[in-house]
């Protein structure tokens, strides 16, 4: 009999108001039902934000250092239960124990890096323009943040805003991804063993109708949002109209450029860890191959050589290399995407079908796949498919590249791979992404840089790093006049001067 879990609100785990329930079933094996999770609904996020809204003011005043201590020692956590955690995402979203091994230390490093950060949490103190007078800037939390995650960085994502979020100040209700809210669960248990006081975190699980609920609740002012550029679209909408400070980042359609001085057997390597890591399922996949055309043939065996091998399966088992897509819709949406490529005339040079066979039959397998004769414009190299697939578009050279890479509607993460040090500094500042890569893949972000993307990825903010701080924190400015007089500025700066 499958384990029943809970909300987590007003500091206690409890069942959703609604009284409806979901199924969490392993994508690599759907006979396997991980648990039963609330289905909640607008009453729920109701609860939970008249929580949060408590604990506001006893966690704002408590001081950024102590906020920060709590961090730590969930970091600390994070680090003795990382094996079990890592076993538990594969379990529920699919991909290989190295990688969910690797979301779990990115928990632990923003976790780190937070805990620091309450030992600065800088504002500026600026020369006034007046004698006798002080100006200066210091940081205030906002409020209740309301945080709306996906599904593909079921650990790693949450943490990047919730971890900034409390060390500002401010109190949470968490919305993690129907897909994945085991992971969540977890984390939240690790934060209250940490020493998190119990009204600053809320974690309500359920699908779009908790997501909408949060948006729209008067009494969050600020939501961080990751998932697909269409919900975000509609998010960001609903937060113009109510005024709130809204953080968005949305798909992707990256690019890995490949010129004809490339180290071809290091970009190999890259394209397939960036398209086939997490089964294409990363907002920085590499979904797009720009090679020059001198290498074009070569290059394109190479991958096809080496991807046809990728072992698909469980990702708990040794040897695992690519993992299921997350659920049907997912692989259904990728079958789709390759029955377009095939009606806009591009090449199938590998995969292109299901994972079969006894071992890949009960989860959402989909092989590796490559297209070629690509051509920029077409669908499948506009279009987030967010699966195991890889547009190949022949170039003739760097300029033509950039203006490829650039001419999607998408700006997350690009890369270039060359020996030409003039090329790889041009790339730095003609391609429209928030994050290039020289000689590396599309992916790979580190906790302590800001993250984030341009265009139709992301509306301006950035998440983690030094930067993430900004979006969770009010910049208030004070100016202390010890003049003893007016003084007016603009008016009276150079009246006086000088002595
Ligand atoms: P999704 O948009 O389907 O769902 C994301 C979250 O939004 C889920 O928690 C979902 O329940 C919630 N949601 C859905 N409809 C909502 C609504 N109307 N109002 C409020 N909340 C709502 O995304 P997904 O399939 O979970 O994730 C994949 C997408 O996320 C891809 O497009 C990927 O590129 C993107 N992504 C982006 C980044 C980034 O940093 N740019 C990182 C990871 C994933």
């Amino acid at each position: 009999m499958a384990k029943t879990f809970k909300n987590f609100i007003a500091g206690k785990w409890v069942a959703p108001a609604t009284g409806k329930y979901f199924d969490n079933r392993n994508p690599a094996d759907t006979r396997d039902l991980i648990g039963r999770f609330p289905l909640s609904g607008a009453a729920d996020v109701k609860r939970a934000v008249a929580s949060a809204s408590r604990a506001f003011d006893g966690w704002r005043r408590t001081p950024a250092p102590a906020r920060g201590d709590i961090l730590r020692r969930v970091g600390d956590l994070l680090v003795e239960r990382k094996a079990e955690i890592s076993n538990a995402m594969t379990r529920e979203m699919g991909k290989v124990l190295a990688e969910t091994g690797g979301d779990v230390q990115e928990a632990i490093d923003v976790a780190y890096y937070a805990a620091s950060e309450g030992r600065r949490l800088f504002g500026h103190t600026v020369p006034s323009e007046l004698r006798n007078k002080w100006a200066m800037t210091i940081r205030r939390p906002i409020g209740v943040a309301g945080l709306i995650t996906p599904f593909n960085f079921p650990m790693a994502i949450p943490t990047w805003k919730m971890f900034p979020a409390l060390l500002c100040g401010n109190t949470i209700v968490l919305k993690p991804s129907e897909d994945v809210p085991h992971t969540s669960t977890l984390l939240v248990e690790v934060l209250l063993e940490a020493g998190l006081p119990a009204e600053v975190i809320q974690l309500v699980h359920g699908g779009r109708e908790v997501g909408k609920a949060l948006v729209e609740h008067p009494d969050v002012p600020l939501i961080s949002f990751t998932g697909s550029t269409a919900t975000g679209s509609f998010i960001g909408e609903t937060c113009g109209r109510l005024h709130k400070r809204v953080s968005l980042e949305m798909g992707g359609k990256n690019a890995m450029i490949v010129m004809d001085d490339a180290d071809l057997e290091l970009a190999l390597d890259g394209v397939l860890w960036g398209a086939f890591g997490t089964t294409g399922q990363r907002c920085t996949a590499t979904s797009r191959l720009l090679v020059h055309r001198k290498v074009h043939d070569r290059f394109v065996r190479m991958i096809a050589d080496r991807a046809q091998d990728l072992k698909l399966g469980d990702g708990r088992k040794d040897g695992t290399e690519v993992g299921p897509l997350i659920h049907e819709a997912a692989r259904d949406k990728v079958e789709r995407y390759v029955q377009i490529g095939l009606e806009e005339g591009a090449e199938l040079v590998l995969g292109g079908k299901r994972g079969t066979g006894e071992r890949l039959k009960r989860g959402w397998f989909y092989k590796p796949t490559i297209f070629t004769g690509v051509k920029p414009g077409m669908r499948i190299e506009q279009e987030e498919i967010f699966g195991p697939v890889l547009s190949v578009v022949r170039v003739r050279s760097l300029d033509e590249a950039i203006r490829v890479n650039n001419g999607v509607a998408y700006g997350l993460s690009s890369s270039l791979y060359t020996r030409n040090v003039q090329g790889a500094f041009r790339v730095m500042e003609e391609l429209d992404n928030g994050i290039t890569y020289v000689n590396a893949p599309t992916i790979g972000a580190e906790a302590h840089l800001p993250f984030g993307g341009i265009k139709a990825t992301g509306n301006g903010h950035r998440e983690v790093g030094w930067q993430g701080y900004d979006f969770f924190s009010e910049t208030k400015v004070v100016y202390v006049d010890y003049s003893g007089k007016l003084q007016r500025a603009q008016i009276d700066t150079y009246a006086g001067a000088p002595d």
